[in-house]
């Protein structure tokens, strides 16, 4: 009986505090500023180095180029794959180049395991 007027009142008490939820997806949540989101590619910086697939701890990015006639490298493939990536940003930080950010956005579902494999090419964002 102790334990269930403890809990009530516990219960009443929250009624007045104000609340931590919010009515998603009709409310965005306030994501901060650091916080580690899908991985955007800005192309026209990347120059192929692979670095950032180096960096990475698990194998989740991989990416392909050709030269052109200036023996350039021209990136043609950048995949990274969300269903292992760990979020921890190596990528970000081995890249000298700026090309590759990790974004706010948070909505990661997939219907298809393969679909976890983002063609970041094709999501690219313009800096
Ligand atoms: S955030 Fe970490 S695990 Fe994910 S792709 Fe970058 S280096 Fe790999
Ligand atoms: S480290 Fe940066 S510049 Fe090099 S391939 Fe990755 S995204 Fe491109």
């Amino acid at each position: 009986m102790k334990g269930i007027a403890r809990g009530m009142g516990v219960t009443f008490r929250y009624n007045f505090k104000p609340a931590v939820t919010v009515q998603y997806p009709e409310e965005r949540p306030v994501i901060e500023e650091r916080f580690r989101g899908h991985h955007h590619l800005i192309s026209e910086n990347c120059i192929a180095c692979n670095l950032c697939a180096k960096a990475c701890p698990v194998d989740a990015i991989e990416i392909s180029f050709v030269k052109d006639e200036e023996k350039k490298k021209v990136l043609t493939k950048y995949e990274l794959d969300i269903g292992v990536c760990i979020w921890c940003g190596l990528c970000v930080d081995a890249c000298p180049k700026d090309a590759l950010i990790m974004s706010q956005d948070f909505e990661l579902y997939a219907c298809e395991r393969g679909e976890m494999k983002r063609n970041l090419l094709a999501e690219e964002i313009h800096a």
